[in-house]
Order: C-alpha cells, then sequence, then structure tokens
C-alpha cells in the first residue's frame, strides 16, 4: 500500500466516529479526497460526497459508511460513575475489562469495571453481563469531578488502534467500515490518477453516517444524489476460522479478494458487470450469497427513489464488532480496484433493467 494512503487509513480509522458523532471523521476524509475530486459536499446529514465530473447526468454512488459502534454516556451517578448504552450492535461479553475513552470536551480515559471473579458468585461466573449491568470508572469519586469533563451524550470508544500483524494483515477498531470509506476515497483516487472513467459518467464516493443504526446516511445521501447505479462497501464475515460453519454461512477467505454478493440486494447486471471487470484486469474476488435485503448501505440505495442499481461488495473480516476487528491489506486495495473497475465500464447509456442474459 502506497504510504500516503496508508497514513491516510490510520487516521481514519484512528478517529473516533461512533453513529451520529462522525464530524472528525469528515474531516479527515474530506482532507484526503480534496487532492483528487472535482467537488465535495457535505449535507446537513453529515454524509460527505467526494465526486469526479459532478455535471454528469449518468451517475455512480459509492458508499462507505464511515461511523464506527460506540457508547453513549446517559447516567452518572453521586459517586462518579457512568453508565451507558451501546450504539449499534455490541457483543456484551467484550466489553467487560477493557480500557475506553470518553470524548467530552477533552478525551478522558476510562475503564469497564466488573466484579472480581472472586466475588461472582456462581450463577453470576456462568451468565454473561448484559451493558445495563456494566459501568465506566473513570477514577472519580463525584459525579461533580466527572462533570467538569464530561456530559450526557458524549460517545465513548475503545482504546484500540490501527496495527499491523503478521503478512498483510492488520486489526483495529472501527474497521467496520473505515475501511469501507478508505475503499470508495482509493477507488475514487484510481479514477482519478488512472484515468479510464467516461466523461460523462459522474463519480460519487460517499462516506455515509449513521450506518451502524438502520442505514440513515445511505437513505439520504442516495435520495440527494439520485443515482442510477451505485456499489455498497462494507466489511463481510470471513468464514475461515474454527467454530464458524461453512455449510450454514458459505465460504469467505481472508486474503482471496473482496466478496461480490450475488441475491436479491444486487441488480443482476451490476453483479455481472463487477464480475467481468475482476476478470479483465484480473482482480481475485469471491461470491457471496445473500437471499434477502443485507444490512449494507446497498439495502437502502436500492430502494431509494424508484430504485437503483446496486451491487455489494466486501472486505473479509474477523471479528467484527469487536476492538480488534482483522483483515487483509491486500483484500482493501483489490477491493477498491474493483470499484474502480466497475465505475470505468458504466456508460452514459447502460441499461441496468433486469433481463434474461446468458453467462455469469
Ligand atoms: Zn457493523
Amino acid at each position: 500500500m502506497r504510504d500516503e494512503s496508508l497514513t491516510f487509513l490510520k487516521e481514519l480509522v484512528n478517529t473516533p466516529s461512533p453513529s451520529g458523532y462522525e464530524e472528525y471523521a469528515a474531516e479527515v476524509y474530506r482532507a484526503y479526497t480534496s487532492a483528487f475530486s472535482d467537488e465535495i459536499t457535505t449535507d446537513v446529514h453529515g454524509n460527505v460526497a467526494a465526486i469526479l465530473n459532478p455535471k454528469a447526468e449518468m451517475k455512480v454512488m459509492l458508499a462507505g459508511h464511515m461511523d464506527e459502534i460506540g457508547f453513549i454516556i446517559h447516567y452518572i451517578s453521586d459517586d462518579g460513575l457512568i453508565y451507558f448504552s451501546g450504539i449499534g450492535g455490541h457483543d456484551s461479553v467484550i466489553p467487560v475489562g477493557q480500557r475506553v475513552w470518553i470524548h467530552g470536551t477533552k478525551r478522558v480515559p476510562g475503564i469497564i469495571g466488573r466484579k472480581a471473579v472472586h466475588l461472582l458468585d456462581d450463577d453470576e461466573r456462568k451468565k454473561k453481563p448484559e451493558l445495563r449491568d456494566l459501568w465506566i470508572d473513570v477514577g472519580a469519586a463525584t459525579r461533580a469531578e466527572v462533570e467538569e469533563f464530561i456530559r450526557l451524550g458524549d460517545v465513548v470508544t475503545f482504546q484500540y488502534e490501527f496495527e499491523k500483524l503478521m503478512g498483510d494483515r492488520a486489526t483495529a477498531r472501527g474497521f467496520d467500515n473505515k475501511i469501507g470509506s478508505f475503499i470508495v476515497a482509493e477507488a475514487l483516487r484510481l479514477l482519478k490518477t488512472d484515468g479510464g472513467l467516461d466523461p460523462n459518467v459522474g463519480v460519487y464516493a460517499v462516506a455515509t453516517v449513521q450506518e451502524e443504526i438502520g442505514l440513515r446516511g445511505a437513505r439520504t445521501s442516495s435520495f440527494s444524489i439520485a443515482p442510477q447505479t451505485g456499489l455498497a462497501v462494507d466489511v463481510n464475515h470471513a468464514i475461515d476460522y474454527p467454530t464458524v460453519s461453512k455449510t450454514r454461512y458459505g465460504t469467505l477467505d481472508i486474503g482471496k479478494g473482496p466478496s461480490v454478493m450475488r441475491g436479491a440486494n444486487a441488480n443482476p447486471i451490476v453483479f455481472r458487470m463487477v464480475c467481468e471487470a475482476a476478470k479483465a484486469d484480473e482482480i481475485p474476488y469471491q461470491v457471496d450469497v445473500a437471499p434477502g435485503g443485507t444490512g449494507t448501505d446497498g439495502n437502502a440505495m436500492q430502494i431509494n427513489r424508484g430504485g437503483m442499481a446496486v451491487g455489494i461488495l466486501g472486505v473479509p473480516l474477523r471479528y467484527m464488532h469487536t476492538p480488534c476487528e482483522l483483515l487483509s491489506l491486500t483484500d482493501v486495495e483489490n477491493c477498491a480496484k474493483l470499484m474502480a473497475a466497475y465505475c470505468r465500464r458504466v456508460r452514459p447509456d447502460t441499461d441496468f433493467t433486469p433481463r434474461v442474459m446468458k453467462g455469469i
């Protein structure tokens, strides 16, 4: 990966952006994409679109949500303990014993406490704690001490940052889905620097907001942009480690390329064009199957206005929604290349209407 791209990736994933609080990540996204976009817009919901050929009538939307899961503070007790709710889907076994950052008027370190193992009775030992049983301890003894820097509605993230692992693999908090915003930005950069985009096709690389709480940013941004087609990119569960069943979920291996979704949530012409682009450019990919609407931005995009021809790409990822998500940086680069390759195949008159076709 290019040094500048890696620097951007690190900054984006390390910048906290729980749903509804994406402003800092948006700054990072705008700063990076400004070098290779014709125009950048930020809408009232917070979605940021970096655009090439903004005047073109045929519009391709690339969506990668920039929000991440996190916590939000809803109560501070008299003895200075902080109670929180989850933003997005959490496995409540994860937060226990973790260090967190509270994003108050300054960044305050805290820990998520739980009764020591010696003090748990037999029943408590067997049962997994719920988020409502947990609290954050910042070391304060009174509510007043906490309130010096922390207010209700401040958000919280785990103290984990980007780190390279062996080979081309890396771990971070919030790869889901800052990696998607990274990929749409990189796809736009590749289109600008390597060319090949039809001058009458506009590309909108959108870092969307609030995906983790119901695909909300994809809904507003696709409505305003009104694109005919688009690709959503999100992380996708790698099914390549013990305890996950291939007979139940199919296969998806880290390192074997991005996934391309086939099923009702993908337009068949887009699916075909993406696969053809991958073959022509020798980009590895894996087909992933979804029987209905997916939990990705692609779901909201497909049913935008009178319908939009959507494809869904995925980056294989282990341990989703934990602070140590793991992926392959090669898969990430291949996903950006595949997005760019798709955009190059779109023409001002491409017909996305499903019809009987032979082949893929
Ligand atoms: Zn997610």
